[in-house]
């Protein structure tokens, strides 16, 4: 679905999807630059980055592999509280690997401190990630992201693959919700 079939729950539209899949196209070519003489192992973390891993694959002109993590920040509504568990880990052992971790949003990055943390123990070759968008807060975090696709303001916005209590990841734009949605 796309933005106008739900007009009404929305404030507004920040990003079509025609204007995510453009951005996507120039940092798969980034990408596709930075490993060219690599074999690149792309991990997206559940369940959000499904949108974002695959058409930032798909935009991507040489091979790479995929694997999936599942961590659940705890915490319902629109705060993350940065205790994290994994819920579901890679199939793949990662040692000596080229990682780019695939995630669709970082807003304090908690979430990621913790995942890449975890990651690093597991002696990757390089271990980098990409995200689809950036909150302001991400800015202060100590987590080092060298692919970004927007930066947000500071609201809750969903598409994408973000979701508001398990739903709009199917909205094929990005935008902020209206009030009375949350009420
Ligand atoms: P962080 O630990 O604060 O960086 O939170 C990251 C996670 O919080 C993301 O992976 C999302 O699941 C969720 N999140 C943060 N901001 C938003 C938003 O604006 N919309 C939907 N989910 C969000």
């Amino acid at each position: 679905m796309d933005a106008s079939h739900i007009s009404s729950e929305l404030t507004e539209v920040l990003y079509t999807n025609e204007q995510v899949q453009a951005r996507l196209a120039e940092i798969a070519g980034e990408i596709d630059a930075e490993y060219a003489d690599k074999d690149v192992l792309l991990v997206g973390v559940l369940n959000g980055a499904v949108m974002v891993m695959a058409d930032l694959s798909r935009h991507l002109t040489s091979h790479v592999n995929m694997d999936w993590m599942a961590i659940s920040s705890y915490g319902s509504g629109t705060q993350s509280s940065g205790v994290v568990r994994i819920l579901k880990d890679l199939n793949t052992d990662i040692e000596g690997r080229h990682v780019l971790v695939v995630e669709d949003i970082i807003d304090t990055g908690l979430t990621l401190a913790y995942l890449m943390q975890n990651l690093k123990s597991r002696r990757p070759a390089s271990l980098e990630i990409m995200t689809m968008f950036r909150k302001p807060e991400a800015l202060r975090s100590q987590v080092d992201v060298k692919y970004v696709g927007f930066d947000l303001p500071n609201e809750f916005v969903v598409g994408y693959g973000l979701d508001y209590a398990g739903r709009y990841r199917n909205l094929t734009d990005v935008g902020t919700l209206a009030p009375h949605v949350y009420s």
